[in-house]
């Protein structure tokens, strides 16, 4: 089989797919790793399967509980902790409007039985000291609200592509980098993909190409099928970590992991495939962050990096079939989930790929319906 795309998703694919018994080629354009995955924060918020309805939910349930089990197994054949920890989150309102939505999500979570308690600034100056500087001076305004959700876990995500890329070449899969498909056909026994009339041929083909997956072939049909959405990131390093848990602040978020690093993100832009940051974003993200935690001023400035999540119109990604071309599979559109979802499509899209029946139940994210009318 052939997965076309080394990200989160294509990386999991090709592992599942390995560790099932396939023989398996992974062809990236790129470094495997090196797209929208390697920029991602690495936030795993809550999520329960036993009492997810939602499709999306469900899926996410899935992943929630196979990262664990993962982690283990990508430790034993890399080597390599991708740091996977329950870590909890804050979630703060600091206006009406993102108290509004917050008190909608805390309805949803205690619907699906995920535990998120209200708690009182003094829980959070205890828990987070570091921070309440910033936090006193928004709780003067009466517009600050706070929660804690402990089922929260981080990740190290460049760890974790690294890992996964490793357990891959260890499960047999065979890397090709530096190999842009620009064609895809179906074969009499399987179908087939092209770099510059160099044709890779194989009895199954998986797309996993990220924002890029539309444009990998015309036939598909799925050109306007996922938009690019940019996100912008900066890290910061300090001798300790300065934060317990994650803060998630509206669509903003800090986020410390052991070695110092600091993490801080986000937005949303419609940018087209223009994936640089911009001085006006990252000056932002640095403000608020240092508003939040006055020790990031002297902090050192590790990297700024942007990277485009794929985004379909009902924010279902597409897994499965491609409609009308025989053997051909896709996985993407997993917007600002992907890492977190990324074991629950392999395993899924694997079973369907065998003739197994997923635990999840795949016909919400059929291939085709995100199609935008034009
Ligand atoms: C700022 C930011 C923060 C995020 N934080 C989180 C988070 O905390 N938690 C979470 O779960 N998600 C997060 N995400 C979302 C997550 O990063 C994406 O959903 C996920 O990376 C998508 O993975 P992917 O494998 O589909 O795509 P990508 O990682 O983009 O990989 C696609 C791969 O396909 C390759 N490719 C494309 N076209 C071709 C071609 N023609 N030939 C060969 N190869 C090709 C590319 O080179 C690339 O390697 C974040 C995203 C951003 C931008």
């Amino acid at each position: 089989m052939i997965v076309v795309g080394g990200g989160a998703i294509g990386l999991n694919v090709a592992l599942e797919l390995a560790s099932r018994g396939c023989e398996v080629q992974l062809l990236d354009r790129g470094t495997i790793g090196d797209s929208a995955s390697r920029v991602a924060a690495g936030i795993l918020p809550p999520a329960n399967l036993q009492s997810a309805t939602d499709p999306i939910d469900q899926l996410r349930g899935l992943s929630h509980g196979l990262f664990p089990s993962l982690a283990e197994r990508l430790a034993n054949l890399s080597s390599i902790d991708i740091g996977l920890r329950r870590c909890g989150g804050y979630y703060l309102g600091t206006t009406p409007g993102e108290i509004a939505v917050m008190t909608g999500m805390v309805q949803y979570w205690e619907n699906l039985n995920i535990q998120c308690e209200r708690v009182s600034i003094d829980h959070l100056r205890k828990r987070e000291p570091r921070i309440c500087p910033w936090f006193a001076k928004q709780s003067d305004s009466n517009d600050t609200a706070a929660w804690w959700v402990p089922d929260e876990y981080q990740i190290r995500t460049p760890d974790y592509l690294r890992a996964l890329q490793i357990a891959c070449q260890k499960t047999g899969v065979a890397i090709g980098e530096h190999t842009a498909v620009d064609r895809l056909r179906t074969t009499k026994t399987g179908a087939a993909v092209s770099c510059e009339n160099r044709w890779f041929e194989a009895d199954r083909v998986v797309l996993c190409g990220g924002s890029w997956s539309g444009l990998l072939s015309p036939e598909l049909r799925l050109e306007r099928s996922l938009i690019p959405i940019r996100g912008q990131i900066l890290v910061l390093k300090t001798d300790h970590p300065l934060l317990r848990s994650i803060v998630n602040v509206g669509n903003r978020y800090v986020l410390c992991r052991d070695d110092g690093h600091t993490i801080i993100g986000s937005c949303e832009e419609e940018t087209g495939f223009v994936c640089e940051t911009t001085d006006g974003m990252i000056d932002a993200l640095h403000r608020f962050a240092v508003g939040m935690l006055p020790e990031l001023e002297s902090a050192m400035v590790v990297e700024r990096c942007a990277g485009l999540r794929p985004l379909t119109f009902d924010g279902f990604p597409m897994i499965g079939k491609v409609p009308d071309i025989s053997n051909v599979y896709i996985a993407a559109g997993h917007y600002r989930s992907g890492i977190h979802l990324s074991p629950a499509t392999a395993v899924c899209l694997a079973d369907v790929m065998m003739g197994q029946t997923p635990q999840v139940d795949l016909e919400p994210f059929r291939v085709g319906k995100q199609q935008f009318a034009s």
